[in-house]
């Protein structure tokens, strides 16, 4: 018979988070502390190449990895959905087993869902899928002209840069490919501003960025509904607009077994001690997307995975401290940066504090050949064995 474990982790969610998390912690456990990663995905990929796979700049298989590979020896990985959460108790469901841990780290991430705006799904391409940044690329490669839209359908998505690299890659990409006066580039934002949360200046930055590539923004903008057929997007004040090609940032919602679960917030997603990650349940910590993390400015902290890596590893240096009866004096401190894709092998670098007072303190590097290839290092890296620092 197995010996009993002395302490059980149990993590949930094989993301980014759950991944730091559980390799991290193994690394600073004992040989007989167990440590048990659940995700319902065998593959993992790495989402901010999804942004070049939709360019055609990256393979599909080159961005994807059996999970298994990605984690140290000693970390036990059941492939499964968790389908309940009592955090009360320490306890989870996965599959209809359940299982209680002397520890819970939630790393779920946040559920995308095109369906919740009527049309929006049949008519474009979801690039903050695998599938959907494929679908896209095989698209672009048909296209001969006309208008591209970028949409992101709701405010608060993970990556807040992502969609505007987007559009920039697309209109290199097309460029490159001697369409020139043959197409127009749109951004149709539901938020005010680019990246809000980084401040009016680096917003500025990047408004100033995309009017040099003649990329036209039209922020404020809440989709209604879409139509594929008439190739129109409808707005919530009445406006329409139409497109040839529709590349959209879906709705985010939290998972629904965390909603259930009694965590509190008006959000759904998981109110936690931005520190130390704590739920309001002792021993129960959330990472990641899942979290919500208030900043001096009363804005959530952006959902990005250089946040979920960071939480990750204070959680997991806290847990270990926890289990050797040691202090857990980790804690998170909102640092974190972010690379902006600008296209022709460029990108530029925001970067600084996001807990300062009164409000995030973020500084923005032009673009270069040098930051653009320290992301191309960062995929490989992670791919490889993470955890790496992940920017
Ligand atoms: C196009 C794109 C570009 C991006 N670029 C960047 C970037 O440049 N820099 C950056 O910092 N961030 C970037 N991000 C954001 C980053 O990928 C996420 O913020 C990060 O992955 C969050 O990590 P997480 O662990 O919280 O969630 P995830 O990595 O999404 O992991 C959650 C995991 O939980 C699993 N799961 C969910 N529900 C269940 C269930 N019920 N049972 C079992 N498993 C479940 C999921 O399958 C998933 O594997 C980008 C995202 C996209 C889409």
């Amino acid at each position: 018979m197995a010996a009993r474990p002395a302490h059980t982790a149990l993590i949930l969610g094989g993301g980014v988070g759950g991944i730091v998390v559980a390799n991290e912690l193994r690394k600073r456990a004992k040989a007989n502390d167990r440590i048990l990663l659940v995700e319902r995905n065998p593959v993992h990929v790495f989402a901010p190449s999804f942004l070049w796979v939709a360019v055609g700049t990256r393979r599909p298989d080159r961005v994807a990895r059996p999970l298994r590979e990605l984690l140290r020896p000693g970390v036990e990985l059941a492939l499964g959905s968790v389908t309940s959460l009592d955090p009360a108790n320490l306890r989870a469901t996965i599959d209809g087993r359940g299982i209680t841990a002397d520890s819970v780290v939630i790393a779920l991430g946040a559920e995308l869902s095109p369906e919740s705006v009527p049309g929006l799904a049949e008519a474009g391409h979801n690039f903050y899928t695998l599938a959907g940044a494929t679908a896209l690329r095989d698209a672009l490669a048909r296209f001969s002209g006309g208008k591209v839209i970028v949409l992101t359908a709701r405010p608060g998505y993970k990556c807040p840069a992502a969609p505007y690299e987007q559009a920039m890659l697309i209109g290199h990409a097309l460029k490159k490919r001697g369409l020139h006066e043959k197409f127009a580039v749109e951004i149709h934002a539901a938020e005010p501003a680019p990246m809000p949360v980084a401040g009016p200046a680096i917003s500025e930055a990047l408004r100033s960025m995309l009017g040099a590539k003649n990329i036209a923004y039209f922020p404020n903008r809440q989709v209604r509904t879409v139509d594929a057929a008439s190739r129109t997007i409808a707005f919530s004040d009445g406006t329409s607009t139409s497109y040839d090609l529709l590349a959209f940032v879906p709705p985010h919602h939290p998972p629904a077994v965390v909603a259930d679960a009694g965590f509190g917030g008006e959000s759904g997603w998981i109110p936690a001690d931005r520190a130390t990650l704590q739920t309001r349940f002792a021993n129960v910590y959330a990472v990641g997307d899942v979290a919500a993390l208030s900043l001096e400015n009363g804005k959530p902290l952006p959902k990005a995975g250089v946040f979920a890596n960071a939480e990750a590893r204070i959680v997991a240096e806290n847990i270990a401290a926890q289990w050797s009866s040691s202090a857990a004096t980790a804690r998170f401190n909102g640092h974190g940066a972010c690379f902006v894709e600008t296209g022709g092998s460029r990108a530029a670098l925001g970067s600084g504090d996001f807990f300062a007072k009164p409000a995030p303190a973020i500084t923005l590097r032009a673009p270069s050949v040098f930051w653009h290839l320290e992301k191309v290092l960062l995929e490989k890296r992670w791919l490889h064995r993470p955890p790496f620092s992940f920017i």
